[in-house]
């Protein structure tokens, strides 16, 4: 895993247990959210793009099955927007991808 991967990962990792703890009421994510959390890192690995990949609301691609679409789409909508508070590096590391990464096309 490169450094950046790592990054991603810890962002996704963190929002996840933001969502959970909000929505669900577990200190540790539960069984639906660490099922999430597993699959949004193996989606990870296996992007295309790679290196050049933007952040996932810039992508083109949609690579999420229809389920974990939604579901991710509830997390980062609860935990987008409570990041800067909880992890401001994490945050600020993103709005850098943000604008550095367009999509390849
Ligand atoms: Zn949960």
């Amino acid at each position: 895993m490169t450094l950046r991967e790592k990054i991603n990962a810890k962002t996704t990792k963190s929002m996840v247990q933001m969502y959970c703890r909000h929505k669900h009421g577990h200190h540790i994510p539960c069984d639906d959210c660490l099922n999430f959390l597993q699959y949004a890192n193996k989606r990870l690995l296996k992007c295309r793009y790679a290196k050049f990949k933007p952040v996932c609301q810039k992508c083109k691609t949609h690579c999420y099955s229809k389920k974990y679409k939604q579901m991710a789409k509830e997390i980062m909508s609860y935990a987008g927007p409570r990041m800067i508070y909880k992890h401001p590096l994490l945050a600020i590391y993103h709005l850098y991808e943000k604008y550095r990464f367009n999509c390849p096309d």
